[in-house]
């Protein structure tokens, strides 16, 4: 588990093992913190002094520049730390990535040796007590006063509410329906803590972050300059989705490094637990359970760094990072539940950290977007990537006398574009695929001709009711299907049989 992945580079294997170094010496402080319920602020300054929360910044900006990959080596080893690897984390997305990609160069020399240096804490907040995996549904509304803005509204679940200094917020610049509808309704903008009218309303009592503060922040009429927006006004849904991959994968990477310690427990725990005269560890369930969490812990921690590879290349992997997301948040609940149930009743007390675990995963499955989030945006944008888009045409094959997967040309292929043969070719479907409908596509890459041929004759052919026409929300025509009479015109049923050869004639009818 403890191995570096080979296209890691120099400095990125120097700072895994100057990090986990760190977290082994650190452990039992932090755990103080987490027992006496107190922020860990003595630790997150050794964390600061390290520079670790530079570790995705560039160099120019005071940061160690170790990319997707070195964040994720950071937020995997400080997450081990609780509290402290969630406020690492919180930090360094609260603008990194959009500040970045999106900040003039005089507010990157302003934002980003902040971000690294650590001395400050920062706040990503996005959710508002009516926007949650609606994260566009903003109520939040900045509105311009000469060179200023007026911010008004509140957010909330905001992690690092009140020991943060920096709170990069998403506000509503336009209430135009147009607007809207485009995402141009949003802003992004960085607001510092002390500004008149900014307060804190709340903090969370939750089912885990035990010391990490969790808030609802109130922001009453306040003044920011417009040298703290981040990007143009109207372009705060691109700033918020271009920093999402790196959140995405940062917030699931924060709990790889914890696997690590859940199975480090579970062998010393059940090679010294004696139940029937053995020692637990030799019950076959036990086995199991600990191998199914060393394959949980080896995916997980495999996934994320392929992702954060693909970060570091420059890729937009949407699709990945919500795996990443995913995958890790659910292999930390299922690994909580198992260790729980190997480590038997000492697995639910708070002395050891399997029961933590569960309580964190559980948030992990609705912090930075809920699992079926991740897996509305892993569809949606899958079923847009070409690779997944490759027609699967069966065709009729003589040989075998069977439809078979092929990529060879329909045999009507050529025919003149007629009523009729257009007609033959949809029946032909029904032998093939009796249950499903032909896209308009699939007629043409069988027969030919060009779309509006096709089009008025299947209006002519639904007219004569003797297809069907499946129409999508615009009224265009989605899917067509040959009626009951349309087979019957376009072929004799005999055309439509099929018995396998083991079935006896005399039992045919
Ligand atoms: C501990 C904690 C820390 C957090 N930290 C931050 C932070 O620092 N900054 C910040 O901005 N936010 C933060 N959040 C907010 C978090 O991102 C939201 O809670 C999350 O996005 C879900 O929103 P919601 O809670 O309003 O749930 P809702 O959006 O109301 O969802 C309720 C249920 O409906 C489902 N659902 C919603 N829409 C769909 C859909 N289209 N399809 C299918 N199912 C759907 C959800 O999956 C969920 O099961 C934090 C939350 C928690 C609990």
């Amino acid at each position: 588990m403890s191995e570096e992945f080979f296209w890691w580079t120099d400095d990125q294997k120097a700072i895994y093992k100057d990090v986990r170094q760190f977290v082994d010496e650190n452990f039992e402080e932090a755990e103080e913190y987490f027992w006496n319920t107190k922020f860990p602020w003595p630790l997150v300054k050794k964390v600061a002094k390290k520079g670790y929360f530079g570790a995705g910044v560039p160099k120019e900006f005071g940061g160690l520049e170790l990319g997707a990959t070195g964040s994720c080596i950071v937020s995997a080893q400080l997450g081990r730390l609780y509290a402290v690897g969630h406020v690492f984390t919180v930090s360094m997305l609260a603008g990194l990535e959009q500040v970045l990609r999106f900040g003039t160069e005089e507010q990157k020399q302003k934002w980003l040796p902040k971000i690294a240096s650590g001395e400050e804490l920062g706040a990503l907040c996005i959710t508002e007590p009516f926007a949650g995996s609606d994260a566009a549904n903003v109520f939040t509304t900045a509105t311009k006063d000469g060179d200023e803005w007026i911010l008004n509204g509140k957010k909330r679940f905001i992690t690092g509410a009140g020991v943060s200094d920096r709170y990069f917020i998403y506000a509503k610049t336009s209430d135009e329906k147009d607007v809207r509808k485009q995402y141009g309704h949003i802003t992004a903008f960085v607001v510092e803590k002390g500004r008149p009218g900014f307060s804190l309303e709340k903090i969370n009592p939750l089912i885990g972050f035990d010391n990490v503060p969790n808030g609802y922040i109130d922001f009453d009429h306040v003044r920011i300059p417009d040298s703290n927006r981040i990007g143009a006004v109207g372009n705060g849904w691109n700033v918020m989705m271009a920093g999402l991959n790196f959140e995405r994968l940062i917030g699931a990477g924060v709990f790889s490094g914890l696997f690590e310690d859940v199975i480090n427990l579970l062998f010393h725990f059940t090679r010294r637990r004696v139940q029937f005269n053995k020692t637990t560890n030799q019950f076959p369930s036990v086995q199991d359970g600990i191998a199914e969490i060393i394959t949980m812990a080896k995916v997980s921690r495999l996934y994320t760094y392929h992702c954060a590879k693909l970060l570091d290349d420059g890729k937009e992997p949407m699709v990945e990072a919500s795996i990443a997301k995913m995958i890790n948040t659910e292999y930390a609940r299922d690994i909580g539940l198992k260790a729980i149930q190997i480590l038997g009743g000492d697995g639910l007390t708070k002395f050891l950290p399997a029961e933590r675990i569960l309580r964190e995963a559980k948030i992990g499955e609705i912090v930075a977007g809920t699992t079926e989030v991740q897996k509305m945006i892993i569809y949606r944008f899958s079923a847009m990537l070409p690779f997944y888009n490759k027609p699967v045409r069966l065709r009729w094959n003589e040989n075998v006398n069977a439809p078979i997967i092929s990529k060879k040309e329909s045999t009507f292929k050529g025919l003149s574009i007629t009523e009729e043969n257009v007609l033959k070719v949809i029946a032909h479907d029904y032998k093939i695929n009796p249950g499903l409908y032909m896209t308009p596509n699939d007629v043409r890459e069988d027969i030919g001709g060009s779309r509006s041929e096709l089009r008025k004759i299947f209006e002519l052919l639904e007219e004569q009711g003797l297809i069907i026409i499946h129409r999508d929300r615009s009224g265009k025509t989605a899917l067509v299907k040959a009626t009951y009479d349309g087979l019957q015109e376009a072929f004799p049923k005999e055309y439509y049989q099929w018995f396998p050869d083991w079935y006896e004639n005399a039992d045919k009818f």
